[in-house]
């Protein structure tokens, strides 16, 4: 029997009783969203700032991103890799445009991204340079969030990743983020093929490295032969004021990884970028996906992301994040609740004044909601904040109006 939803509690009582319990959500059912806004069952309407972890940068479903959805599903979705299709080169071609690459590599989630990204490092290094086979390192920051694969959390530093999950896959050396010294003792060993980064930690909290560390990180990375792996699965497609995060410093990564936004929340797909000379390590059989590079896909990536060139979200994003920051900077000093706010563009966060096992962020989250905005905590007492990016000057002061009266309050 299909069961209908007709409130919030019979829905959260659903899932706790059919659905694993890998996630801890807030008690907030949704069933409808557009542009900024999302709706509960009950028809309580929330500012969404948490974007679906980034994903929705160019608001929930966007109508020319669903019409290019539904033209193509009308046509064609699916035919796997063992046939060419009509929209998947088009697509390759745009991004490979739109970043400045040679080849683009299309898989489904971040965490497939970003295996592709290892697998294509490790290769390089064994065929380009000459390290020796099984030997290959790849250096990663503490704190990364990088999925939930076995490998990926084989490079994690967080117990709540790994806990219970291991044995664990050999070749990862873990460095301090934003330490440009590690980074010089950790490319200076040759078996390192790959360094894996994020230019801002959003999942640890929205840390934002020092100016330098990232034009730093890729000099070293030039200097010792070592491919710059950029994670842009959450700071990508325009979300911290550039189409890139990685374009604060001029930094062009040998591997650029991307998801979540590349679909506008529509589908998940994912891509690594890189030129010739890597990309063409991979050969035929040696890698890929069933519905990777489909062409509903392929017909969604191209719309989502001319709408963030149309209508100039990077633009946006960096304006309105500074009125952000500016707006929590002045409620700073009206309260010891908040000791910090930090961010780029509309990636934002602030850390609550509590420690980390503390139940306060989450409680701010609670009366939020309240008061119609959806924020959760990352990490115990860091709330980050990243609404879609079509949100307006007036929306944002007053969503910081919703905050402000909440930590007041
Ligand atoms: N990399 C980063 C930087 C992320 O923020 C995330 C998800 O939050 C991922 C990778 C994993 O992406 P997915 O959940 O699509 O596998």
């Amino acid at each position: 029997m299909v069961s209908t939803i007709t409130s919030s509690q019979e829905a959260i009582d659903l899932e706790e009783k059919f659905g694993a319990h890998n996630y801890h959500p807030l008690p907030v059912v949704l069933t409808r969203g557009e542009g900024v806004f999302l709706w509960d069952v009950e028809g309580k309407r929330y500012y969404d700032f948490l974007s679906a972890y980034s994903a929705v940068n160019q608001g929930h479903c966007h109508p020319r991103i669903i019409n290019a959805l539904i033209e193509q599903a009308k046509e064609l979705t699916l035919t796997s890799r063992a046939f060419y299709n009509d929209k998947l080169g088009v697509a390759e071609k745009y991004v490979c445009d739109t970043f400045g690459y040679d080849k683009a590599l299309f898989m489904n989630s971040g965490a497939e991204a970003n295996e592709t990204a290892i697998k294509l490092a490790r290769k390089w290094g064994y065929t380009k340079k000459g390290i020796e086979d099984n030997k290959a390192v790849i250096v990663v920051a503490h704190k990364n969030f990088h999925g939930r694969t076995t490998t990926i959390i084989s490079a994690s530093s967080d117990p709540s990743a790994r806990k219970g999950f291991g044995p664990f896959m050999p070749g990862f050396e873990i460095i301090d983020y934003d330490d440009v010294v590690a980074l010089q003792k950790a490319l200076g060993n040759p078996n390192v093929c790959g360094l894996w980064i994020e230019p801002i930690q959003g999942e640890a909290g929205v840390y934002v490295p020092k100016d330098g560390y990232l034009k730093a990180a890729a000099n070293l990375c030039k200097q010792h032969n070592v491919l710059l792996m950029m994670d842009e699965i959450q700071t990508g497609i325009a979300r911290t004021g550039k189409m890139l995060a990685s374009a604060y410093e001029e930094v062009r990564p040998d591997l650029l990884i991307l998801g979540k936004a590349l679909s506008g929340g529509v589908l998940p797909i994912s891509v690594v970028l890189a030129d010739d000379d890597i990309m063409l390590v991979i050969k035929p059989g040696e890698h890929g996906s069933t519905f990777g590079g489909n062409p509903l896909a392929a017909a969604v990536v191209v719309e989502a992301l001319q709408v963030v060139k149309d209508e100039n979200l990077a633009d946006n994003a960096n304006r309105l994040g500074d009125i952000f920051r500016n707006r929590m900077k002045e409620l700073m000093k009206k309260t010891k609740l908040i000791t910090l706010v930090r961010g780029k563009g509309l990636l934002n966060a602030i850390v609550v004044n509590d420690s980390s096992e503390s139940e306060t962020a989450w409680n701010l989250c609670l009366k939020f909601a309240e008061k119609g905005l959806l924020a959760k905590p990352t990490h115990g007492n860091i709330i980050r904040l990243a609404p879609p990016l079509v949100i307006t000057e007036e929306q944002i002061h007053e969503c910081c109006d919703i905050i402000e009266s909440v930590i007041l309050a």
